[in-house]
């Protein structure tokens, strides 16, 4: 059962909602559950070897999305330092002694996302492509999402006075146009491809298998929290990366387990953003009168 922004806030106060949101969590956790692994989803390598560090990437993300740039406190564009409510994609450099590497951040699209099963309105949800989409009609500010995924993407628009949740879409508004991803169009060096996720992961063993010495023999994402649609080819090893040690088993039906738990606190917290919402709604009436 899907329930969307306005039934939620009129639920929120009463007291049947707490059975309806532990159904609509129950119902979406087991979705996601239930979708395992997809090797015809659409997927992108990010190949740490051949990325020179252009952020041509980053750029072209920026641009698509109309995303604003990244300025400091005095209002001049500052370079991004971590992923933001602005910037869906990042590319940093690691140095540690002579051994060094840029690598690409952004949502990895789990095959079997923690995020979805944590959104008790069904903001983010899983497409039938594959990726992980978010309705921003639906989302009331919860933040659950930022919680559960082990990657810390989704992030909040802290500084606008309409917060929304935001990341990375994997571009399924080009896909839709017959274009790929902006980052991986814009790549000028092949470091980035897309295509579909078994197609992607052989390519990625035959990489390995064809240099030994230039690679780390382990693709990133292939099995982590139950697979994911972005995978990582590397020259150093992934922790020193940033990525988080994962084993196979997908995260969701922990998050189950812990948001069934709290439906009181659900839907305490639905009470209070109906109170700020309507507060604000009042606030803003009476400016305009
Ligand atoms: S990386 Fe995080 S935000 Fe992206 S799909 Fe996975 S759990 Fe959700
Ligand atoms: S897939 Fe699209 S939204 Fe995601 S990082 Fe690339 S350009 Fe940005
Ligand atoms: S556009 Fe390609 S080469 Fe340039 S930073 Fe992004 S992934 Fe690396």
């Amino acid at each position: 059962m899907a329930v969307d922004r306005r039934d939620f806030l009129k639920l929120a106060g009463a007291s049947v909602g707490g059975l309806l949101l532990s159904s609509a969590v129950s119902e979406q956790a087991s979705a996601v559950s239930d979708a395992g692994m997809a090797e015809t989803d659409v997927s992108m390598l990010y190949d740490t070897t051949k990325c020179v560090g252009c952020k041509a990437c980053q750029t072209a993300c920026r641009d698509w999305n109309k995303t604003a740039p990244e300025v400091d406190s005095s209002g001049i564009y500052d370079t991004p330092q971590d992923l933001s409510g602005d910037t869906w994609t990042l590319i940093q450099l690691y140095e540690e002694g002579p051994s060094w590497s840029f690598v690409k951040h952004q949502c990895m699209h789990c095959l079997d996302p923690a995020c979805v099963a944590a959104c008790p309105v069904a903001a983010l949800q899983k497409s039938e492509e594959g990726p992980v989409t978010y309705d921003a009609t639906r989302c009331f500010g919860c933040r659950y999402c930022m919680i559960a995924c082990p990657f810390h993407i989704p992030k909040y628009q802290w500084d606008t006075n309409a917060p929304l949740i935001r990341k990375c879409t994997f571009c399924t508004d080009r896909m839709a146009q017959d274009m790929g991803p902006a980052c991986v169009d814009a790549c000028p060096t092949g470091a980035l491809v897309w295509g579909n996720r078994g197609d992607l992961l052989a390519d990625a063993h035959a990489r390995i298998a064809e240099n030994p010495d230039k690679y780390v023999d382990h693709v990133y994402g292939e099995h982590e929290a139950g697979g994911t649609l972005a995978i990582y080819l590397s020259h150093v090893p992934f922790e020193k990366l940033d990525f988080p040690a994962l084993d196979s088993e997908p995260l969701p039906k922990q998050t189950e387990l812990a948001m069934a738990s709290v439906p009181g606190i659900i839907v305490g917290m639905g009470a209070l953003m109906s109170g700020v919402y309507y507060a604000k709604s009042r606030g803003e009436k009476g400016k305009e009168a």
